[in-house]
């Protein structure tokens, strides 16, 4: 692969399109498509005005890119965060692509967000900001143009203002223009922990390959968010051994395993210092915590958490990467010498599309799924998915990344040329 300084190393964007253009190569793939397919088709940038509550007027900047539309409506989440920027909204985007083209659903690749603060904004400025942003990409977003759901900052309630938004300007009410929502205006049982659940299910399957228990697995999860506590969760319950958690402000150490039931009732009592405090566990520094001999190492909060910088020092046997790009593309090469078996962001964080596609689905027939219906449909698409990377991986001779880029560019490729090109 392409050797990239440290600051390349650290732009998602460029990660990205290190291991496309990779996968790209080993596929041998047509010079027009990989042209088409390295590129987003569309980039959008608004600027928000906001009166906050002060009475200030504020201007935020927003972004929607749409890497692909040919195997459906563009899919992918909204952030909120002081950090992102068109490169890693444009990087998330063509990880969506991959991502769907991966489970094969039928949606192209989008992502979107707003460089701001969730967690300075009140809950006012936040419902004003998103609706703004949404009345902003009126004509962009829709059932079939560009579903978007919740990322990093965003929720439930995010999805509710946007859907909201959406139905006020076509005058009715149209739920499937965003998934993740609350389960009474249109969302689907099983999504909110569907990206957790995913996780536990392609850990579970690389148990499986290794002839591992899920009793004596030791795990460390990164990010107690959405995706890091409903995996830590479903796998406390299920019998694997959480040792660590790893929080932006603090992390949480113990040998025998973490409560995560009491942990979880802690956080929400305890505010906005998340899990800091909690006494059912060692403090520990978050950043020691992702070096800590375990099993399985969840990274499920940010990107470029694991970088050349620290690879060479992870003791984990596993890693199921939660969230997007946490590894990059430097990393990798490291964590194959060493090898650690890495299930990738767009296979192992795969479950959270894969229940907003059956919410989508539900939104247009009207009809809505038991729980177990929806569980059921989402263990069988990742096993397949799972099965499909390593398998792949292991007949073209390339770690688990890269088979996942292959088999996705080449869906995606295939695509294009069934539809041709319009011109
Ligand atoms: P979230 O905002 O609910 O949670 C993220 C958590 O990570 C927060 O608790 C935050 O404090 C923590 N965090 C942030 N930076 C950190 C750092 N440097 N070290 C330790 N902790 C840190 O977000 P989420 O929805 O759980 O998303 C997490 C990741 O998973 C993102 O990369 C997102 O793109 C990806 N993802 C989310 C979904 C989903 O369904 N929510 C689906 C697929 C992928």
């Amino acid at each position: 692969m392409k050797t990239l300084t440290l600051e390349q190393e650290l732009n998602p964007w460029e990660a990205q399109a290190a291991r496309f253009d990779f996968a790209a190569q080993k596929l041998n793939l047509d010079e027009g498509l990989w042209k088409i397919l390295r590129y987003p088709a569309r980039e959008i940038i608004v600027h928000i005005p906001v009166s906050m509550d002060d009475g200030r007027l504020e201007v935020f900047t927003g972004f929607r890119v749409q890497h692909s539309i040919a195997r459906g409506p563009a899919k992918g989440g909204v952030r909120y965060s002081p950090d992102v920027n068109l490169d890693e909204v444009r990087a998330l985007a063509s990880w969506m692509t991959w991502k769907c083209a991966v489970v094969n659903i039928p949606f192209g690749g989008a992502k979107g967000g707003i460089i701001c603060d969730p967690k300075k904004l009140t809950l006012g400025e936040l419902e004003k900001l998103t609706r703004r942003y949404t009345a902003e990409l009126i004509e962009f977003i829709g059932p079939e143009k560009d579903v978007p759901a919740p990322d990093m900052g965003t929720n439930e309630q995010t999805m509710a203002w946007m859907m909201d938004t959406f139905s006020m300007h076509m005058r009715q009410t149209v739920t499937a223009v965003v998934t993740g929502k609350p389960i009474n205006i249109g969302g689907s049982r099983g999504r909110r922990e569907a990206t957790g659940r995913g996780v536990m299910i392609n850990c579970d399957e690389a148990l499986r390959k290794f002839g591992m228990d899920r009793e004596r697995t030791k795990v460390i999860v990164q990010g107690f968010g959405n995706v890091g506590s409903n995996a830590a969760k479903l796998m406390s319950d299920a019998g694997y051994k959480i040792i660590g958690i790893a929080e932006y402000n603090g992390g949480l150490y113990n040998a025998k395993g973490i409560d995560i039931d009491a942990l979880l009732e802690f956080r929400d009592r305890n505010n906005k210092n998340g899990i800091v405090g909690f006494t059912g566990a060692e403090a520990a520094d978050p950043k020691e915590l992702m070096i800590t001999e375990c099993d399985i190492l969840i990274p499920a909060a940010t990107e470029n958490v694991i970088t050349s910088q620290n690879a060479a020092n992870i003791k984990a046997k596993i890693i199921c990467e939660g969230a997007n790009g946490p590894t990059t593309a430097a990393a990798d090469d490291i964590l194959a010498d060493k090898k650690v078996f890495v299930i990738p962001d767009i296979l192992a964080n795969a479950g959270g599309v894969t229940a907003s596609y059956f919410e989508w689905v539900q939104d247009r027939q009207g009809y809505f799924w038991k729980e177990s219906a929806v569980n059921e449909q989402l263990e069988f698409i990742l096993k397949e998915s799972f099965e499909d990377v390593v398998h792949f991986s292991e007949t073209h001779n390339v770690n688990n990344r890269i088979a996942a880029y292959m088999l996705a560019i080449s869906r995606v490729a295939h695509t294009i040329k069934l539809r041709g090109i319009y011109a």
